[in-house]
């Protein structure tokens, strides 16, 4: 809680009303909870976010990026694990019907217990923690079910008729790996292999109450990085060494405390603490992008997953968490070590072979024992049966071959009771020019809106009796407004050439004469407009105009023709306001 016992949800929310960058959806039918609409200026800014996010974790590096659909048939998700494993333990109120996801159900009844792992936690685990410490629900007090699973994805039919099951996407990632093969062989198959997506994802929450944070649909920025697992490490890592990750390791959170363990990347891989050295380089990148939207390191951590709240599919995952200010500690980011788990379900699920060819640099030659059949003594004992038999006796593995026959005396394939003078062992050199091999992954994935809604969070100040939305200044959704000075004398006239001007150069630029220059200011304050230009008498003698800085409040004078080679330095944080332009104090406020 802050501002006066009102916390920065609320002030923002209003704020985003009111001035166009988010609202529940469905409003004028009284909404539906779980959905939230951006606004002109929410869906400006989002866009600005994501292309930050393509430009950190895809483009510097060269990585693909796809589009895949949202409606996925079953056989996908089947094989994947999700129908199997995608679903949260739900209760329900006897009384009012109402349900709930029941470890929210508890955690809300415990507050500031972080130790209870609620994500972890069996049905009869939830039943008896529920009865023991006699929580009931949360809306009008009455006692609560028993917990049952409840599947998250949205299904549908794919077709008239419900021939073919369909479930909507609840994550990006599977379109990544079924379309593995056909980007591997169009980015001239080679490992490591970045693929990435931007797209809407659904999950049927239980019982979302917490805005823009836990949505039923929502846009995910996930990027799929496959790589050898027997070259595991990254060749980026310097690029981070100044970058250190504040770690909420599992032990310190089985013990019951919440210590964060703080690490160079480097060290945070070497010490084997983060068990992938790319893992750790995507965690500093995320570091890096979260500062970048104005949220300092100290209110970020990465909190590593117990092994029962971790997804199936993953051997480690760090939440990257961020603080805010209704709801503490919240994921903006999952980075999870998948480990080969999807493409080898996708090789069993579809048949396919998924795995890639690595050629030697030279070949090698190998030693090997391979089974050679005895034929002239099977063939007339197998007849019919020999083809077989045969093709799975040079199979076999003379290790298998050897320890059966000194057990038993025999192994039996296909039926067929093989003995020890059916086969003879030879010693072979063969030249091995590659192995074939099933890509390991590492997966960053973050959720957009809840990306929004922090980054507004942070840049809320009041600044005397005045909002002021301090966003990065190039991730603000307009980035210029012009004003005339007065409502006369061509004022107007040139201000609008001017904001022409600059909207044909490519600038996210508004008009407004509404007002006093006061207000006109203090409208760009509260919708974060980094510059105000005002059109004044000077501007007709010798077309000067005043820039003024949103965070400063400082001004400047500057020819208006120069702006487009001026302002985007600036923006960018490579320049300072001071070096745009003559210092003026002009007294507009
Ligand atoms: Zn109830």
């Amino acid at each position: 809680m802050s501002l006066a016992g009102i916390d920065k949800y609320e002030l923002l929310s209003d704020l985003a009303k009111r001035r166009g960058f988010f609202w529940p959806s469905f409003e004028i039918y009284g909404g539906v909870s779980g959905y939230l609409d951006l606004g002109p200026l929410g869906a400006k800014m989002k866009r600005r976010i994501e292309d930050r996010w393509l430009q950190l974790f895809v483009y510097q590096h060269g990585f693909a990026t796809i589009s895949s659909p949202v409606i996925t048939p079953e056989r996908v998700f089947i094989a994947s694990g999700h129908v199997e494993h995608f679903k949260d333990l739900m209760v329900t109120c006897k009384d009012c019907r109402r349900h709930f996801k029941a470890d929210h159900v508890i955690t809300e009844a415990m507050p500031g217990r972080a130790d209870i792992a609620t994500e972890a936690m069996s049905p009869a685990e939830i039943d008896s923690f529920i009865s023991e410490n006699t929580i009931r629900c949360p809306e009008c007090g009455g006692p609560l079910s028993q917990a049952e699973f409840f599947s998250t994805m949205f299904r549908t039919n794919i077709g008239p008729y419900g021939d073919v099951t369909g479930y909507a996407r609840p994550e990006a990632a599977q379109g990544m790996f079924v379309d593995f093969k056909r980007v591997f062989e169009a980015s001239r198959e080679k490992l490591p292999l970045g693929i990435a997506q931007i797209g809407t994802v659904m999950r049927n929450e239980i019982s979302p109450r917490q805005g823009p944070i836990r949505l039923r649909e929502f846009t995910i920025m996930e990027l799929e990085f496959f790589f050898d697992p027997e070259e595991p490490r990254c060749n980026y890592m310097n690029r981070v060494s100044d970058v250190e990750l504040p770690l909420l390791l599992m032990k310190s959170r089985e013990q019951d405390h919440s210590n964060v363990t703080r690490l160079p990347a480097h060290e945070a891989a070497g010490t084997g603490l983060v068990k992938n050295e790319w893992s750790a380089y995507f965690m500093a990148l995320s570091v890096r992008f979260a500062k970048s939207l104005g949220i300092p390191l100290e209110k970020q951590r990465f909190e590593e997953k117990l092994p029962a709240e971790r997804s199936h599919y993953s051997a480690q995952t760090f939440d990257h968490q961020i603080w805010l200010d209704r709801w503490g500690w919240v994921e903006i980011a999952g980075h999870a070590y998948r480990t080969d788990f999807d493409l080898s379900a996708h090789i069993k699920g579809s048949g396919v072979d998924l795995s890639v060819f690595k050629p030697y640099a030279t070949p090698v030659e190998k030693q090997v024992t391979v089974v050679v059949p005895n034929e002239s003594v099977l063939g007339p004992t197998l007849r019919e049966k020999s083809r077989v038999v045969l093709d799975a006796l040079k199979s076999a593995n003379p290790e298998d071959l050897k320890r059966a026959f000194k057990k038993t005396g025999y192994l039996e394939i296909q039926g067929f009771r093989v003995l020890p003078s059916h086969v003879r062992f030879e010693d072979r050199t063969i030249r091995e020019t590659g192995r074939r091999v099933v890509p390991h992954v590492i997966e960053p994935s973050y959720g957009a809106e809840r990306i929004v809604y922090s980054t507004l969070e942070y840049a809320y100040n009041r600044v005397k009796d005045r909002v002021v939305l301090k966003v990065p200044p190039d991730l603000a959704p307009m980035q210029m407004m012009v004003f005339p000075l007065m409502a006369k004398d061509d004022l107007p006239g040139i201000a609008s050439r001017v904001a022409d001007f600059l909207i044909g150069n490519g600038f996210d630029v508004e008009y407004d004469d509404a007002g006093t220059i006061g207000r006109r200011y203090a409208r760009a304050d509260e919708i974060g407009v980094p510059i105000s230009i005002t059109i004044d008498y000077d501007t007709q003698k010798n077309e000067t105009v005043t820039l003024r800085d949103r965070d400063s409040w400082q001004q400047v004078r500057i020819k208006w023709k120069d702006i487009p080679a001026l302002v985007p330095d600036f923006l960018k944080g490579a320049k300072a306001f001071s070096e745009l332009g003559e210092a003026v104090r002009v007294d507009y406020e």
